[in-house]
């Protein structure tokens, strides 16, 4: 195998596909490299006893940009959108949710002036520019919109739900309000997990020439020397390339880069915050209540969703495969036993007796879910896909100042090509210039 390569994308995830696939436009040499013995990253599915479980509930914006960049590469998509709508749990009490016009009208968790209240918050979400909330967390948003700890309780938790993270008194309020806004518009369960978006960008990769080499760890990147970085893996080989594109994490690629440069976003890169949670991922023979789809808890961080009601996910389409969630708190000290208490008991509430039809049943005590908790002032230090350092760009959900999960991977991924294929055209067009 070649050491010399155009291009060398650390990381075989949604960002990495991505960059790979609009890369495949230029005559350029490629390399994906991946620590996993496989590719996928957070967007995988294992397939266990005929059942598709994705890594945690993964739902994809319908209206968004990552829909529409994965569109624009021919990727299908198919599955269906959950209807609005399921259970709010309060103080051990269940409530029809003020989602649709129907639960809005028919709950009890709302007296009549609550209601109005509810309306009105949801008016502003979807009518406020999140430009102007550049400069606030959510929290101080919220606080504004209303006095009602009720309502500001329903606004924290339909931030959870649209982004995932658990601290308001942190999290941007702009960022968080473009995502409620986005996942508004509906979201999709997709037919046979992410990992049919993952297949489908690896075979055009892969038809197109791109070489791939798995549980390879790429140990150090030294930076461009002769137009040329240096890379060290972990079996101590050297390969050299013109580019990289780095999707791991900001700690990882710090690692990676620490002891051969400084530079100014470094410090930035270390203190980022990941955003993350606890899930039970479970595959049924038959749901004991078919008519409980969708829940969450009002004031305790869960979630629970039947993602087989809308997507197909086991070979015979009979089963029911279901995601419960717990959101963690950046200060939370994870406890995976009481976690997985907790998440098992929130399940017992909404499907008693659910253990007598177990195929399969999976706990992970805490998973990343967002590689950043977005946070004010993040767009000065991200220059989207570009770093100080020539030539390497970075791609994944944590490098888009106002983008995160799939979002930000998908819409980073096509950045960081794009970048890549401006510079190599100028270069072109340099040495013709030059020549005639
Ligand atoms: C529980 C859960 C629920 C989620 N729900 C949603 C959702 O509903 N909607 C949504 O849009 N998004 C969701 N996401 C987020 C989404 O899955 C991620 O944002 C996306 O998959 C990240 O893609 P990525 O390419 O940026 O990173 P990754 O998928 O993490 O890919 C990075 C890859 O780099 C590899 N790597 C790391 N270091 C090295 C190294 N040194 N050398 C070689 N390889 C390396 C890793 O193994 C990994 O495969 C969810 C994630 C989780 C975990």
């Amino acid at each position: 195998m070649t050491q010399n390569w155009d291009v060398v994308i650390v990381g075989g995830g949604l960002a990495g596909y991505v960059a790979a696939n609009y890369l495949t436009e230029a005559n350029l040499s490629i390399l994906v490299i991946e620590k996993g013995k496989v590719v996928g990253g957070r967007a995988r599915t294992n397939k266990v006893k005929q059942q598709y479980l994705n890594l945690g509930p993964h739902a994809l914006l319908k209206k968004g940009k990552a829909t529409s960049i994965l569109k624009e590469l021919g990727i299908s998509l198919s599955g269906k959108s959950p209807k609005l709508g399921g259970i709010l749990v309060e103080n051990n009490m269940e409530y029809v949710a003020p989602f649709s016009p129907l639960g809005l009208f028919t709950t009890r968790l709302l007296n009549n002036k609550e209601r109005i209240e509810w309306i009105a918050a949801l008016w502003k979400v979807m009518t406020i520019d999140p430009e102007n909330l550049a400069e606030q967390t959510f929290q101080q948003w919220v606080i504004q919109i209303s006095n009602s700890e009720k309502i500001k309780s329903l606004l924290y938790m339909l931030a959870r739900l649209a982004t995932y993270c658990h601290a308001p008194e942190m999290v941007s309020a702009k960022v968080t309000i473009l995502n409620i806004k986005n996942a508004m518009a509906g979201v999709i369960y997709l037919d046979g997990g992410w990992q049919t978006i993952i297949d489908q960008l690896h075979n055009t990769a892969i038809t197109s020439g791109i070489q791939l080499r798995t549980h390879t760890l790429v140990k150090e990147i030294h930076p461009a020397q002769q137009n040329q970085f240096k890379l060290i893996l972990s079996n101590e080989e050297e390969i050299y390339a013109k580019y990289v594109i780095c999707t791991t994490g900001p700690h990882e690629l710090n690692d990676m880069l620490n002891k051969h440069v400084q530079y100014q976003q470094n410090s930035f890169f270390t203190e980022m915050i990941a955003v993350k949670g606890a899930t039970l991922d479970v595959a049924l023979t038959q749901l004991p209540n078919p008519r409980r789809l969708f829940a969450m808890n009002i004031t305790d961080p869960f979630y629970y969703s039947v993602h087989s009601n809308y997507a197909r996910l086991s070979d015979d389409g009979k089963s029911a495969v279901l995601h419960v969630f717990k959101y963690h708190h950046p200060n939370d000290c994870i406890d995976g036993t009481s976690s997985k208490n907790e998440l098992e008991k929130f399940l017992d509430r909404l499907q008693p007796g659910w253990q007598k039809y177990v195929i399969k049943s999976r706990f992970i005590p805490t998973i990343t879910v967002n590689q950043r908790l977005p946070q004010i002032g993040d767009e000065h230090m991200l220059l989207r896909s570009k770093t100080e350092i020539l030539g390497l760009y970075i791609a994944g959900d944590w490098t888009s100042p106002n983008a995160i999960l799939a979002e930000g991977a998908i819409s980073s991924g096509k950045q960081a090509a794009e970048d890549i294929l401006l510079k190599e055209e100028e270069e072109n067009s340099a040495n013709y210039k030059r020549r005639i």
